[in-house]
């Protein structure tokens, strides 16, 4: 709970009946170490102070990563988003809740008063010993102002393949794919599914010691710098094209192109033919719902590049993110030989599957004859069935009768047919493994896999 209405510092051990919250540090950038400090001594000075440190302190312990507050007249509406889902947490009234923006604001490096436009700041802190940035937005809209923060840790937690849930045989062989020659690879997913940390894991998991990599990116998107990569910005602003940069690139005559995109059908055409011809290696990136789609969509989208594009791709990789259940509270069940043959699952192999432990709402704690049930929270998840994220993966390695089928019919279904010869294994069938393993559940899969199919 967020404690509201605190008169004093001190009184935060008081009989308010809410757990205490742990300290958030907050430590605000401004033009020196002096002005630094008058933030700090300002913003201490309001008397709501506590609620802006409780606000944030309580989702940084949900794990959320965006925290949402919409002003209305009637009060502010708080959401968090833990594991990829949002949640409500109880409302401000206006009286703590301005206040609290005022403190956000200032120790942003941001006009208080300013209510109407687009405001962005960052906010440094830290809660327990650990770094976080805040990326701060605030705007006006017609009914107040909402707010967003993105909270990110200082320092990545994801820096491997394996620590994004990728199974070791298929580390290898991205590993291998990405460290191949003369070959274009492709890396895809879909929005808010963690595509921008595969894109820097799997880079960063290739040989960039052996081969010269170097990329080209448009110098307004913001992906993170990679190490041990050259890096190549073009400002469209500024009149600067891809295809300049390309081109004065290739001079240099670079062993490995990075491409978050292709760009343009000249710069396809240019890739392809450098790949073909000049032995070089290319990676790009594209928004596909699945590794098959992406070739596809990649084919329509430079018509004349289709066939090299198809020829000289040895590989493209697909990713969703799912929640994993909660390895304190998680429920075993024996799975009915009809729903392991739904997965499929051989028979007999797997024993036992898991389901979340979500106790019911606390408006619903309470037995036939009205008595309060004694139901135990699970401390790890709070009571949510699952705790973190973990990634599934496709990875398609092409080979001569997937490309034959590619060029005939372009279409998933057909090709998909070809590429499980090849033992080929879709994000349905990767998830339905870690379904087995336990390490996520079933509903799980069905919410991310088939959204639409939802009861
Ligand atoms: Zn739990």
């Amino acid at each position: 709970m967020l404690r509201r209405n605190r008169k004093k510092k001190n009184s935060r051990s008081s009989k308010s009946g809410a757990e205490d919250l742990p300290q958030v540090v907050f430590k605000p950038k401004a033009a020196d170490k002096a002005a630094e400090q008058g933030i700090m001594i300002a913003c201490r000075g309001i008397e709501q102070f506590p609620a802006a440190s409780d606000l944030i302190a309580q989702a940084l312990l949900a794990r959320a990563d965006q925290i949402m507050l919409d002003y209305s007249q009637q009060g502010v509406a708080i959401r968090i988003r833990v594991n990829g889902l949002w949640e409500s947490l109880p409302p401000l009234d206006r009286e703590t809740g301005d206040p609290v923006l005022v403190i956000l604001k200032k120790l942003c490096n941001l006009n208080p008063t300013d209510r109407r436009s687009r405001q962005i700041g960052t906010l440094p802190l830290s809660m327990k010993g650990t770094d976080w940035i805040v990326s701060f937005t605030s705007q006006g809209i017609a009914t107040g102002e909402r707010v967003l923060m993105r909270i990110e840790p200082k320092k990545q937690v994801l820096n491997n393949l394996g620590d994004l849930g990728m199974r070791e045989k298929m580390q290898q062989q991205l590993r291998d794919l990405l460290n191949s020659n003369k070959a274009i690879f492709v890396f895809s997913g879909v929005a808010g599914h963690a595509l921008p940390t595969m894109w820097r894991v799997g880079l960063e998991s290739a040989d960039r010691f052996v081969r010269d990599f170097h990329s080209i990116e448009d110098v307004t998107v913001g992906d993170p710098e990679l190490i041990n990569i050259g890096r190549h910005t073009f400002d469209t602003a500024a009149g600067e094209t891809p295809m300049t940069v390309l081109k004065s690139l290739l001079l240099k005559q670079p062993d490995a192109l990075i491409l978050p995109d292709l760009f343009s059908p000249e710069i396809a055409k240019l890739i392809c033919s450098e790949v073909a011809n000049e032995g070089r290696y290319a990676i790009t990136r594209i928004v596909a719902g699945s590794s098959i789609e992406a070739i596809i969509k990649l084919m329509a989208t430079y018509p004349a590049s289709a066939k090299s594009l198809v020829k000289l791709t040895c590989g493209c990789i697909n990713l969703r993110l799912l929640r994993r259940l909660c390895t304190e509270c998680r429920e075993p069940f024996q799975p009915t030989p009809q729903l392991l043959q739904k997965l499929g699952l051989p028979a007999g192999r797997v024993q036992t599957l898991y389901k979340p432990n979500i106790p019911p709402p606390p408006e619903q704690r309470f037995d036939a004859q009205g008595k309060p049930l004694e139901i135990e929270i699970c401390k790890q998840c709070n009571g949510r069935g699952y705790y973190g994220r973990m990634g599934v993966f496709e990875l398609l390695q092409l080979n001569d009768e997937i490309r034959q089928a590619l060029l005939k019919k372009p279409d998933v279904q057909s090709v998909l047919a070809v590429a499980r010869k090849s033992g080929f294994l879709t994000l349905q069938e990767e998830g339905a493994l870690a379904v087995a393993q336990g390490l996520t559940s079933l509903q799980e899969l069905q919410r991310v896999l088939y959204p639409a199919k939802k009861a």
